[in-house]
Order: C-alpha cells, then sequence, then structure tokens
C-alpha cells in the first residue's frame, strides 16, 4: 500500500468512527471538526492529508510546528498547537498557530498577544482543564477552579480571542467520567463568554466517549498516522 492509500485508509475509519458516534449521540456530524496530529510525521504526509482534504492539522513541539508551517504556508491550512507551551516560546507559536488548544496559566497571556500582534494577527485559544483531580501524572492544564481566572484574562486581550476548552482524559481514568468534567467547566467558560463554544476532547482512543460528552474538535493522530516513532 502507498503512504497515500494508508492515510486514506486510516482517514475513513475516523471519518465513519466520527460519523457513527454523532449519529450515537444524535448530534449532527458537522457539529465536530477533526484535527488530525501530525506531530513526528513529516511534511510530506501533511501534503498527502491536505490532498486527501484535511484543513485542520494539530502539532505539539514548537520548532517542528514553526517549520512544517513555513515549508507548507501556501496550502492554507488552519494550525492548532496542542502541546505544552513554555513561556518563552509562545510569542512565536502565536506567529503562525491559529488555534492553541493548551493555555493553561496566566502567564501565557502576555506573549502570545504580544507574538500575536507583532504579527498583526487573532488567535483562537482554548484553556487546557487539568481532569486529573488525584494528581497521578504531572500537571498538564489549569485545574478546574482556576480556569474562570483564566477565562477572564484571556478575555481581558484583543489580540486572543477566547474559544473554549481542551483536555486530555487521564490515563487510568474512565474517558466518559473525565469528559463529562469538561462539559461542565466548558458551561462555566460559556457563562463567562457565550462565543466560547469549543469543547477539544477526544483522540484515537477515546473519541466515541469525548464526542458523546460534546466534543466540537478531536485530535486524532496515531489512528490516521500510524505509531509514532519517538526519539528521532
Ligand atoms: C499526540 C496528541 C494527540 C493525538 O493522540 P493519538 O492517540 O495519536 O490520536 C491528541 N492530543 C494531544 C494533546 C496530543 O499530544
Amino acid at each position: 500500500m502507498s503512504r497515500r492509500e494508508e492515510l486514506a485508509a486510516g482517514l475513513a475509519v475516523t471519518r465513519e468512527r466520527i460519523a457513527t458516534a454523532c449519529g450515537a449521540a444524535g448530534r449532527s456530524g458537522d457539529e465536530v471538526t477533526l484535527v488530525v496530529v501530525t506531530k513526528f510525521f513529516p511534511a510530506s504526509d501533511i501534503v498527502l492529508l491536505h490532498e486527501l482534504g484535511v484543513r485542520d492539522v494539530g502539532e505539539s513541539r514548537h520548532q517542528e510546528a514553526e517549520a512544517k508551517h513555513h515549508e507548507l504556508a501556501g496550502l492554507g491550512l488552519r494550525w492548532h498547537f496542542i502541546g505544552g507551551l513554555q513561556t518563552n516560546k509562545a510569542a512565536a507559536v502565536a506567529a503562525y498557530a491559529d488555534v492553541v488548544h493548551s493555555v493553561d496559566r496566566a502567564s501565557l497571556v502576555a506573549p502570545l498577544s504580544k507574538g500575536a500582534a507583532r504579527s498583526g494577527r487573532t488567535v483562537d485559544v482554548l484553556l487546557q482543564v487539568d481532569l486529573d483531580e488525584e494528581r497521578r501524572q504531572g500537571r498538564s492544564g489549569a485545574r478546574p477552579d482556576e480556569v474562570a481566572g483564566l477565562a477572564e484574562e484571556v478575555l481581558a486581550s484583543r489580540q486572543l480571542r477566547l474559544r473554549g476548552v481542551m483536555a486530555v482524559a487521564p490515563l487510568g481514568a474512565d474517558p466518559g467520567v473525565a469528559f463529562a468534567r469538561l462539559a461542565e467547566v466548558a458551561r462555566e467558560v460559556r457563562a463567562l463568554s457565550p462565543g466560547a463554544t469549543w469543547i477539544s476532547a477526544g483522540m484515537s482512543g477515546d473519541l466515541e466517549q469525548a464526542i458523546a460528552a460534546g466534543a466540537t474538535h478531536v485530535r486524532v493522530g496515531s489512528a490516521i498516522l500510524g505509531s509514532r516513532v519517538y526519539g528521532g
């Protein structure tokens, strides 16, 4: 099978899973955006994905994302930054990312705003929520009780547009329970800002549970591109 055929097959299966999950949840398929997570895969795969109709791609490492964005600037893709964000890289990320899913602390707001302003852009922002109430892992995301304050910080920036929330289901947790909690936090954010309607949740292993709980954006990598080889 050619790489193009492999990607086409992975996409077809994933799109079918999304359609089935939307049907089961009584939702329309066009309520859910598929963000294809291309981290660790070459720009040539993104070109093939674009030919196969993909318009939203997700990356999690700044240097890799910046290089691919530069190489593929002509394709008109929407770039989603989904990885942990270092404060000193935030301004640079805001120069190319259309959506930043991983805003988890107030200290990111000033550099993101600065980077966006410098490039004359507005950047869509999601607040990453830590759903691991038992703190089993290192923290990534704001605690649910910190999210409203963080939302206010983002709302005060003219360069950032608060769009909603994002989370990863904690390892070992029931994703259905985790995503239901995320939906509650999303409602709180929407109460502060009615336009903040996006819920980014669900990956290759749990997109069905995420869609059942109201996800508007699923971030799918390995089910489409295959296993990532790290450390290369
Ligand atoms: C890598 C990554 C994904 C994609 O994970 P898969 O299991 O390969 O689908 C989704 N979200 C985030 C935040 C990631 O880092």
